[in-house]
């Protein structure tokens, strides 16, 4: 903590950003015990004093309005809420699990989490749901951002965890960014990507991979503007090229590998010729791609949710990881397969094991090993952790609507904004006998459904860890009172706890002693912490893992010994073939729709949508069209349009844009229904997910576009 007079301020605290993945460090500078002010940390290492808009104006999201003071119930999800003391609303919650757990079995209780919450809270719900309650139906949001990610890492590499640090920024000399619009999303990163670039602009090469011409893409030295949905074709289509030019490690590849000859047979069938018809690319591009990459003497690759939303996200990482281990360009300085998590702490998420199929420290459900090792340090017998995966997010949704999940607890998220298919999931979220809404403010997309609403302190309000996408831990600290009767997540996880009769378990009376408790059970794992404490992180500052004892100093870099975390020491080379997204384009509905971000909002726009200056650039959705599509669509620019998918439809103002390749569209998810009906991109997309991952196709459906209004001459 710092102590200094500037100007009003009485005392700046550091922190660490809530929002995305980036994990910058902050500086809350705090006025008579509020937080009136935030700035980049000079002393973080992941952002070096840098932040974006979306920190500046934390302060005026904190006391808002709508914040959610007290606890709420009512008798069925159309009546009036009426205010009841803490102790009322968790027991009320209490008995009804226990009256659904001893009438229909634990997997008819869940919980929906996510990647805002803090480590500990994470935990206290994992260890909650899957050891004492007997239901691994916890999933997260993470399953819509970064599950094919993980995925991708275990069957790549052995384990998940992304290999490289925001320092092999500095040394690269190649940057693949495919599927990520880094400059609008993580605009922290992108910063010191074009600082690297701006050093020496005659080596260092940017290649974007993108439908859209975005911020990014327009930074790039190449762009490439594939197809959406065609990433595998176009990276074996490298790969070809590097195979075919020499430019892969073969000693790499004979020592630190296995599945090259396999993989071969399958990247055979791509040629730059072939590719360039899948990707709808100029084949020139795609050798040239290649060459940049190959050539490169130290190459980063970085993706997003342009790769992982996706039927085939988990083969589309796999992808990438190939084009790594072809050419060694991992687990050396400046090289390695860099995925950027959307959220805070998703990464933390993955630590805890805060997905359906997970358990603390990367271990897996399935894995009988695994559950008696957790289940003995939780102090519980071994079968009672449950073998079978819980439901994951949309799984757990269409549960619900199904009837096999009856009460739900929604924590720290909005789904009836994100998930995709907004008409089902309010459908599913009418079915069930309890919706249990913990969040920090109200109303919001989904509190409208709920019986309960629990109030949750929010950053600043509460301490705790978080991971961000380099596997750094930033500690966050308390730094004011929360307001009116708001609680931390983890406080409110620990009453229900004890109120179910788990008092012994969950003894917690701070999230330090619960993080403690998490360190211990991750010693030995890959994402191993055990030398981690508050008192280190708040007297060294943030660490990365794997730090395994009290004097190691993190790690920078995994799999500098080129040993992979399988069996045999040896990376998988996976082959994948390219395969179409879910929902093709017809002659009903000939455009491919996409969704994503704007600059300045963040998700559902809980907070950033109540700053004016972070509104001002985008106050309202719109669709980008190419030129070419809007004339044959009969539509001009600013045109209000019907975007009609197979299960809703929006309606937004049209930018015509040269930015967008023709035969897709872009719109952004922010807006949900309570913004008005028709501005939720998700009227519009698809629940259909990858078969490993489970994560959905957010970034490719089909739409059709009917022009329903001019634009109003002279209002400009
Ligand atoms: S880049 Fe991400 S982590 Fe950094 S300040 Fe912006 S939103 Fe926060």
């Amino acid at each position: 903590m710092r102590r200094e007079a500037n100007g009003n301020i009485d005392r700046w605290v550091k922190s660490y950003c809530p929002y995305c993945g980036v994990g910058c460090g902050l500086l809350a500078g705090v006025k008579d015990g509020a937080v009136v002010k935030v700035k980049g940390d000079p002393d973080h290492p992941s952002s070096l004093g840098d932040i974006c808009a979306k920190a500046v104006y934390l302060p005026e999201t904190l006391r808002t309005q709508d914040r959610l003071l007290h606890p709420q119930m009512r008798r069925c999800q159309d009546g009036p809420f009426t205010q009841v003391p803490w102790e009322t609303a968790l027991r009320a919650v209490a008995r009804k699990f226990r009256e659904i757990i001893s009438e229909y079995g634990p997997e008819a209780v869940a919980f929906y989490g996510s990647g805002q919450l803090t480590t500990e809270e994470y935990y206290v719900a994992n260890k909650l749901a899957k050891g004492f309650l007997g239901t691994n139906n916890f999933d997260t949001n993470s399953r819509l951002c970064m599950a094919s990610a993980v995925a991708g890492y275990k069957r790549s590499l052995g384990s998940d965890g992304p290999p490289a640090s925001y320092t092999d920024i500095d040394l690269a000399d190649c940057f693949l960014l495919i599927g990520t619009n880094a400059a609008e999303c993580h605009p922290v990163t992108f910063k010191r990507i074009k600082q690297r670039k701006m050093q020496d602009p005659e080596r260092v090469r940017i290649i974007a991979v993108d439908p859209r011409r975005t911020e990014t893409a327009d930074f790039a030295d190449l762009h490439l503007p594939i197809r959406p949905g065609t990433d595998i074709a176009l990276l074996n289509g490298m790969l070809y090229v590097l195979v075919k030019e020499g430019l892969v490690d073969r000693d790499f590849i004979a020592q630190h590998t296995k599945g090259f000859s396999e993989f071969m047979a399958v990247v055979e069938k791509y040629p730059p010729e072939g590719a360039e018809k899948i990707c709808a690319l100029p084949e020139c591009l795609i050798v040239e791609a290649a060459m940049i990459f190959g050539k490169a003497k130290k190459a980063l690759s970085f993706w997003s949710m342009g790769v992982n939303q996706s039927t085939v996200g988990v083969y589309k990482n796999n992808a990438i990881h190939n084009l790594h281990l072809a050419t060694g360009q991992i687990g050396r300085p400046g090289c390695g397969p860099f995925s950027l998590t959307g959220q805070p702490n998703a990464m933390g998420g993955r630590e805890v094991g805060g997905m359906a199929h997970l358990l603390p420290g990367y271990r897996d459900i399935t894995n009988s090993f695994h559950r008696e090792e957790v289940a003995r340090f939780w102090g519980i017998p071994a079968e009672g952790i449950s073998p079978k995966p819980g439901y994951s997010a949309l799984d757990l949704f269409e549960a619900v609507a199904g009837g096999k999940v009856k009460a739900l607890w929604i924590l720290c998220t909005n789904p009836a904004i994100s998930v995709p298919d907004a008409d089902f999931i309010e459908k599913a979220l009418r079915r069930a006998d309890l919706v249990v809404v913990q969040d920090a403010y109200h109303p919001t997309g989904t509190t409208q459904f709920a019986h309960i609403l629990l109030p949750a302190a929010q950053w600043s309000e509460k301490e705790g860890v978080m991971t961000n996408s380099e596997r750094r831990l930033t500690y966050m600290p308390e730094i004011a009172e929360a307001p009116g009767e708001a609680l931390p997540d983890w406080k409110i996880l620990t009453l229900f706890a004890r109120e179910m009769g788990f008092q012994e378990a969950f003894p917690y009376e701070s999230s330090e002693e619960i993080f403690a408790e998490l360190a211990q059970l991750t010693q030995g794992t890959p994402c191993d912490y055990s030398g981690v404490s508050y008192e280190r992180l708040k007297k060294e500052g943030p660490l990365q893992w794997p730090c395994p004892a009290p004097d190691h100093r993190g790690t920078v870099r995994l799999y500098s010994d080129f040993r992979f975390s399988t069996p045999d020491g040896r990376a998988n080379f996976i082959a994948v073939e390219h395969q179409e997204p879910f929902e093709v384009p017809n002659q009903d509905y000939p455009l491919v729709l996409t969704t994503g971000r704007v600059k300045h909002q963040w998700h559902t726009m809980t907070r950033t949508g109540k700053v004016q200056s972070l509104s001002k650039s985008s106050p309202d959705p719109f669709l980008q069209m190419n030129p070419a599509d809007a004339k044959q669509h009969g539509i001009r620019d600013a045109d209000f349009v019907e975007v009609m998918s197979r299960r809703g439809k929006a309606v937004v103002q049209v930018r015509v844009t040269e930015e967008i390749k023709p035969g897709a569209c872009f719109m952004p998810f922010h807006w949900g229904r309570q913004f008005g009906f028709y501005k939720a991109a998700n009227n519009l997309t698809i629940s259909a997910r990858d078969p490993v991952s489970r994560q959905p196709e957010l970034k490719a459906c089909a739409v059709r576009v009917k022009r329903i209004m001019d634009f109003p001459q002279g209002d400009t």
